[in-house]
């Protein structure tokens, strides 16, 4: 079995609508578990400089004021696969795509407010943590 870990935000739209809970229970019950969680309201500089990789993309400014917009709560979580997994349990970007029992599927709102944020390889996932987390910040 192989342990790993990924990095997850619960954006601004479940933060607004108390959703916290909800969607790390659905984390949970999908056999990841959170080894860190801070609720923090992200800068401007915060979420540009994390969202980089999209600045060319038509939806960069539209994104980055979502993500200050609310507070959000990023997470580091721990499972087998973990990556794949979070992947699994978030379901497609678009919530309209997703299947029926993803987080998205069943809470996200549209394309840009979609409830959550999770790595897409272990390398970004590695980048991702550290962009958020002090290694003792960590918990296994
Ligand atoms: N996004 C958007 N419009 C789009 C595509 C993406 O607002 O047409 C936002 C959405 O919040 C998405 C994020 O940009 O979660 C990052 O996009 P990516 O393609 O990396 O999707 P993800 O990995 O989050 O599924």
């Amino acid at each position: 079995m192989t342990v790993s870990r990924t990095f997850s935000i619960i954006k601004p739209d479940a933060t607004r609508r108390n959703l916290t809970g909800a969607v790390t229970k659905m984390l949970e019950d999908g056999g990841l578990r959170v080894v860190a969680s801070k609720r923090i309201h992200m800068t401007q500089a915060q979420a540009e400089g994390f969202y980089a990789v999209h600045k060319e993309r038509p939806f960069f400014g539209e994104l980055v004021e979502f993500m200050v917009s609310e507070p959000v709560v990023v997470q580091v979580l721990e499972g087998e696969n973990a990556v794949l997994r979070n992947r699994e349990i978030m379901g497609a970007t678009n919530p309209s795509d997703a299947d029926a029992g993803t987080i998205r599927k069943e809470l996200a709102l549209s394309i840009g407010e979609n409830t959550v944020h999770g790595s897409d390889s272990e390398e970004n996932a590695a980048i991702e943590i550290a962009y958020f987390f002090k290694d003792e910040e960590i918990v296994g």
